[in-house]
């Protein structure tokens, strides 16, 4: 799905507000009765003012009219979710215009964003509930609740946990993007200026590399924590020289990790099976990509266990949790990332793809991090990737004050 902002500026004052009232109705509504979406918005205008926006809202595909409903009402939709986050966003001077996207998910639109400043950022949009809930079996009580099943709910709670993590990440003094804010299913963060790994065909010295993103899973450990995606679309490689204006000084390469809605305590019931997984993920694409082996085998988790919290490493699992993302929310996430991971699984089996393939356009890809130009190219560090600056469209947003 993807974010189009050209309804925004002919939104009222009034629009939003009774845009606002179907977001608060969905509360405790599936499908919001029309009674309750006049009580809340309580327009000066009355009545015939509600009707008029919520048929311009309908209008627009930002609410949709649920007609099989024993009631007259209506449901949010993912579009009229991402107008009330940029709305937010706006008002908090934090985006001021919307360009292009840059990455496409299963479970996440990534665009670029700017302030009014021209300063870029990216918005990321979480969409959780794009997949249909009904392959998993092993889910189906969890699912029975409509609330913890609800895109809505799920997509938040993704935003919500990768903000409070990329927070306390960049805090310790991870390399992580700046997160800047976050509002519903959206979050607002610095720009990286550098490809995925994904992208990246051939480095001066794997093995320093390697090295180094071995060492971030141990730090992460240390914290008490697992990224558990830690894989070449997740890691960002920026590329710092020893002097900007010579072309041929020294050239060091910094991992950027970012994706950290699946991330784990090392205290987690399968802790091991995340953390093997991740160090197997970095392993078998330096393998592939590099042909770099590693003389060394592990790490394992058990010796990274040991380490938790060690010389004074702040448990950060133990800080996200203190943050308000609380274990109900945690579970009711997990479930749903676990019930995509399959999906996702499902479909890649389906297709006649193997994990095994040394074939490098491997399966997933389009769906892991498409890039919207079709720019999927291997790129040689020592080209930069170029930001896109066309098309960063004004958002206006009338909203009467
Ligand atoms: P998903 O959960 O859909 O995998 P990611 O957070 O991994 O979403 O982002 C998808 C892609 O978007 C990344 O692989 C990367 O290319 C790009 N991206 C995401 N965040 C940033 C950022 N802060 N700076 C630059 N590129 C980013
Ligand atoms: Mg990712």
């Amino acid at each position: 799905m993807k974010l189009d902002t050209r309804a925004m500026r002919h939104l009222t004052a009034e629009d939003w507000r009774v845009l606002t009232a179907v977001e608060m109705g969905s509360k405790n509504h599936e499908i919001v009765p029309t009674p309750l979406i006049e009580k809340i918005a309580r327009l000066k205008g009355g009545v015939s003012g509600v009707h008029k926006s919520i048929s311009a809202l309908a209008k627009v595909g930002l609410i949709a009219r649920m007609k099989e409903a024993k009631y007259d009402g209506y449901r949010l939709s993912y579009g009229g979710l991402d107008y009330l986050a940029l709305h937010t966003h706006a008002a908090r001077k934090h985006v001021y215009s919307v360009g292009s996207r840059i990455g496409v998910g299963k479970e996440s639109d990534i665009m670029i964003v700017a302030d009014d400043k021209g300063t870029q950022k990216v918005l990321k949009i979480h969409r959780l509930g794009r997949i249909s809930f009904r392959t998993v079996k092993t889910n189906r009580d969890y699912l029975r609740n409509r609330q913890s099943a609800s895109w809505m709910y799920l997509s938040r709670l993704a935003a919500i946990k990768e903000y409070a993590f990329m927070q306390a990440l960049r805090e310790e003094g991870f390399p992580v993007p700046e997160p800047i804010a976050q509002s519903r299913h959206t979050i607002v963060m610095s720009l990286v200026d550098a490809p995925p790994m994904r992208q990246v065909s051939s480095v001066p010295d794997p093995a320093a590399l390697y090295a180094e993103l071995i060492a971030l899973i141990l730090r992460l450990a240390r914290h008490g924590l697992i990224h558990g995606d830690f894989n070449e679309f997740n890691i960002l490689i920026r590329e710092d020289r020893a002097d900007d204006q010579d072309p041929d000084s020294a050239i060091t390469l910094t991992p950027i990790l970012i994706d950290f809605p699946q991330m784990v305590s090392m205290d987690h019931p399968n802790a091991e099976m995340y953390f093997d997984r991740d160090v197997e993920c970095i392993k078998r694409f330096f393998s592939r990509r590099f042909h770099f082996v590693s003389t060394t085998p592990g790490p394992f988790y058990k010796d990274a266990k040991k380490t938790v919290g060690r010389d004074g490493a702040r448990r950060l699992d133990a800080v996200v949790e203190a943050s308000g993302f609380t274990k109900k929310m945690a579970k009711d996430l997990e479930a749903a990332i676990r019930e995509q991971e399959a999906k996702t699984k499902d479909d890649a089996d389906g297709s006649g793809d193997s994990e095994d393939e040394s074939d490098e356009e491997e399966e997933g890809d389009e769906e892991r991090s498409g890039s919207e130009g079709g720019n999927d190219e291997p790129l040689v560090i020592g080209d930069r990737i170029v930001n896109t600056e066309a098309g960063l469209e004004k958002l206006t947003i009338n909203d009467g004050t």
